[in-house]
């Protein structure tokens, strides 16, 4: 088999690559793990940035999105017991897209599939890459129907099989340099079958620990919960949840948070890390197996779009006219917007986690951050702009 572009992966990054790639009649192959029916139903992320909704509408992969996802305008933060919201989109003008990332997924999957034509394998075992570093790289896997090993040749591989994905160990340790860090915390990420307790995102900063409440549609709502790094999420049983969370969500003149089943139930490991550069011979990886942001700061598929736009344009740039500008300045110009978000990431954790850290000049200076945003409009463009995601020309 000989595909020009193999694709590893179909989260967000992979799909809208295959999705680029089909519009200008490349042919390529995704290769997925999982069942199409898994990746369409796994919730995660639920936040999009403005210009990441905006290049998927300019690759007509927004269609669904436009009609269904929520425009979010504000934000609340509630700690020593009171409530200040902050009107990011009367500041600016610019505001959040909240719609669930297998939504998302759904969409790219059946536009990809369904209406160009795109090739995928669901299902496949045992990805491994050879021959990176030369020009006719190839990627292996077992068919889960056969049970044999297949060999694909390709021309390029994009690598976008996730946090947990193979094709980022296949690079050579003096070929990449990896950057790491660790929160020190875990969130305990929450998704409750009840309707939103609130019109916007809450961020409780509480002395027993961070608590956020994130809307996702009319019947889901996502909270966390700031636990101990590597906390057994059976800890947590439906009451103590509840508790917790109606104790640091709570505030003056805040109606109670609205009850429900408990529907996903895990601990999360807040860290990150960065991989330099994010290209390995003819291997191009994108999203979450290049760089990782906890989902602090809801980064993470927003990320993985930025990645996507411009390496899915480049190939299709190489692949089509022999212009190798956009795969050459790749690696640079994903990094530039990646360490953007990893430092705001950084800065917003310690507003989060600052007041429950136990110790009084961190829970001192996350009050000052705090007093800052609400009493100076320059502090609070700023920080509008980095919560929104600098908005790039595509
Ligand atoms: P993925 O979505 O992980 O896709 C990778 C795909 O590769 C998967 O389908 C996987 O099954 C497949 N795969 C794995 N290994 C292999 C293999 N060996 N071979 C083939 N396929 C493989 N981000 C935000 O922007 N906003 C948020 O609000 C937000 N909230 C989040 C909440 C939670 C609980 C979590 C876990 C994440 C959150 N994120 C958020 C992060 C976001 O979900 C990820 O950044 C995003 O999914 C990255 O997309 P991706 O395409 O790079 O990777």
């Amino acid at each position: 088999q000989r595909f020009p572009v193999v694709i590893v992966g179909a989260g967000p990054a992979g799909l809208t690559i295959g999705n680029i790639l089909r519009a200008a009649s490349v042919d390529c192959l995704v290769l997925e793990t999982e069942t199409r029916r898994f990746i369409e139903q796994r919730p995660r992320a639920g936040v999009l940035e403005e210009w990441a909704v905006r290049g998927l509408e300019q690759r007509g992969l927004a269609d669904t999105l436009l009609e269904r996802a929520q425009r979010h305008t504000e934000c609340e933060f509630r700690f020593a017991g009171e409530r200040y919201r902050f009107a990011y989109g009367e500041l600016t003008g610019v505001h959040h897209w909240v719609y669930p990332q297998q939504l998302l997924v759904t969409d790219l999957v059946r536009e990809y599939v369904d209406v160009r034509g795109g090739a995928v394998r669901f299902g496949v075992r045992d990805v491994e890459l050879h021959d990176l570093d030369t020009d006719r790289p190839s990627v292996s896997y077992t068919c889960p129907q056969t049970g044999r090993r297949e060999v694909v040749h390709g021309d390029f591989v994009a690598g976008c099989d996730g946090a947990r994905g193979v094709t980022r160990t296949a690079l050579p340790a003096d070929r990449a340099h990896i950057s790491r860090s660790d929160y020190g915390v875990g969130w305990l990420a929450l998704l409750a079958e009840a309707p939103p307790s609130s019109d916007c995102v809450l961020f409780g900063m509480h002395p027993n620990g961070f608590a956020g409440h994130m809307p996702r549609s009319a019947e889901v709502t996502r909270y966390y919960l700031e636990c101990p790094p590597g906390d057994n999420p059976e800890n947590w049983s439906h009451d103590r949840v509840w508790t917790e969370l109606q104790q640091r969500l709570g505030a003056n003149g805040a109606p109670p948070l609205t009850e429900g089943r408990l529907i996903e139930k895990r601990v999360l490991d807040m860290h990150n890390y960065v991989i330099e550069p994010m290209v390995f011979g003819r291997l191009f990886l994108a999203g979450d197996a290049a760089h990782l942001t906890a989902p602090i700061a809801a980064k993470g598929m927003n990320l993985a779009l930025h990645d996507a736009f411009l390496l899915g344009d480049g190939l299709v740039a190489h692949l089509t006219k022999g212009d190798g500008t956009g795969l050459d300045g790749y690696s640079e110009a994903c990094l530039g917007r990646v360490w953007d978000y990893q430092e705001f990431s950084h800065w917003l954790s310690e507003v989060y986690h600052g007041t429950s850290s136990g110790d009084p000049y961190r829970a001192g200076t996350t009050l000052a951050r705090l007093r800052r945003i609400f009493g100076s409009s320059t502090a609070a463009r700023a920080f509008a702009e980095q919560y929104l995601g600098k908005n790039a020309d595509y």
